[in-house]
């Protein structure tokens, strides 16, 4: 994550978002474009760094206001999982320390944790059934499964995001400052603007203009569910792993993951887990006995039903699954694009703008 500052040039700016004021003080407002998980952990970060300042008696330089263009906090329903890889040590670093501790609370599995029960990086051969590659992690992995929408909570305790801003132009008023514009006619002014605005910024845009910022689709292409399965059809996937697996189709070339999203504790009156499931398959002639190419179809039954031809070979847990998946699931295509750098891209921001996160590096989920 890249903070720069105009610490020097300090004009007129916003507070927190409300409104104009002057300054007594030499600080640097940040204007921080977007609430997702980058724009959230860059304010917690900013946060800690403050509260650290002043504990050494040192005045909190750095104020921040967050704008996010969705009308409310999980708008479009906040996401299924994410994998922290090795990261935990940076998140441990940038965020409050009531936040770190609350780290493992955000998993889909909670009570596997609290058992030691790290779980694997599983990785199946999905016409049989079996481990192509199984490697248990042990108890201070530096990684985790998250549910999304628990971890978009934490991320914004203590933080207020306004609503409904949707990015829509940036401008100079001086050397020192930079003016966001937003399409309800708001605009406010910082000393730095900060693109957290995800996969397809309006950031990079004005940074790099309409040709250069464009995303390019993989060939490849992805179907995400999310579904609620009683508890005793889940025991083979909890015997894989408590977490989450993947697999390949050594055949045709698919591949799976499967994850918990949301398992009840022991003890609990909840009889189902809700779960996600990502399969995806190369966009490619002759995949499948198609002659063209094949996109995930638009209707939901049409989807379920292509889902069931592709994994017809495959061995369980994962075939019944896919073929009992419950009536009331999400069931959604993802695009799978990239945002490739190139020569015009290559020079140095304005010092008063920069990209973190999706807006400056997409992670798609087949890197
Ligand atoms: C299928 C899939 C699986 C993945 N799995 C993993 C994984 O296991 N582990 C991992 O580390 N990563 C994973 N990733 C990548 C990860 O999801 C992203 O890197 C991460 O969510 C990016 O966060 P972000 O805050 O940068 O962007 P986003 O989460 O996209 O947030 C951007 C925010 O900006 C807002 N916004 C957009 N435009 C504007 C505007 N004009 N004005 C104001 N606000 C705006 C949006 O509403 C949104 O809230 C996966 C991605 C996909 C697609």
């Amino acid at each position: 994550m890249t903070i720069s500052s105009t610490a020097d040039g300090i004009a007129n700016g916003t507070a927190n978002g409300h409104g104009e004021h002057c300054r007594t003080k030499k600080e640097t407002h940040i204007l921080i474009i977007g609430a997702g998980l980058t724009g959230l952990l860059l304010a917690q970060g900013l946060r800690k760094l403050n509260a650290a300042l002043e504990s050494r008696g040192q005045p909190a330089n750095y104020t921040y206001s967050i704008y996010e263009r969705d009308e409310a906090a999980f708008y479009r329903g906040g996401g299924f999982s994410l994998t922290i890889h090795w990261a935990l040590q940076q998140l441990y670093d940038v965020l409050p320390e009531d936040l770190s501790a609350r780290i493992f609370q955000c998993v889909g599995n909670p009570a596997a944790i609290e058992n030691g029960q790290m779980g694997s990086f599983t990785y199946l051969n999905l016409r049989t059934g079996h481990p192509l590659h199984r490697n248990e992690v042990l108890p201070g992995w530096k990684g985790a499964r998250m549910s999304r929408a628990k971890f978009l909570k934490l991320l914004m305790t203590g933080l207020t995001v306004e609503y409904s801003k949707r990015l829509s132009e940036i401008t100079y008023p001086n050397d020192d400052t930079v003016c966001a514009h937003f399409e309800d006619g708001q605009m406010v002014t910082g000393d730095l603007l900060v693109g957290a605005d995800g996969s397809r910024s309006v950031v990079r845009r004005f940074l790099y203009g309409a040709e250069n910022s464009k995303n390019c689709q993989l060939p490849v292409r992805m179907i995400n569910c999310r579904c609620d399965y009683p508890l005793e059809n889940l025991r083979g996937c909890m015997d894989i792993d408590p977490h989450l697996f993947h697999g390949g189709d050594p055949v045709q070339n698919g591949y799976f993951m499967f994850a918990f999203l949301d398992v009840p504790r022991p003890g609990s009156a909840q009889t189902t887990a809700s779960c996600q499931l990502t399969l995806s398959w190369p966009y490619e002639p002759g995949f499948l006995g198609e002659q063209e190419p094949s996109d995930p179809p638009n209707e939901y039954l049409e989807r379920v039903a292509w889902l069931r031809r592709l994994t017809e070979y495959w061995a369980n847990p994962v075939h019944d699954l896919i073929h009992h998946i419950p009536e009331d699931s999400i069931v959604r295509p993802v695009t799978i694009e990239e945002w490739l750098p190139n020569d015009a891209t290559q020079h140095r921001t304005d010092r008063r703008f920069t990209m973190v996160g999706d807006a400056a590096h997409l992670m798609t989920s087949c890197k």
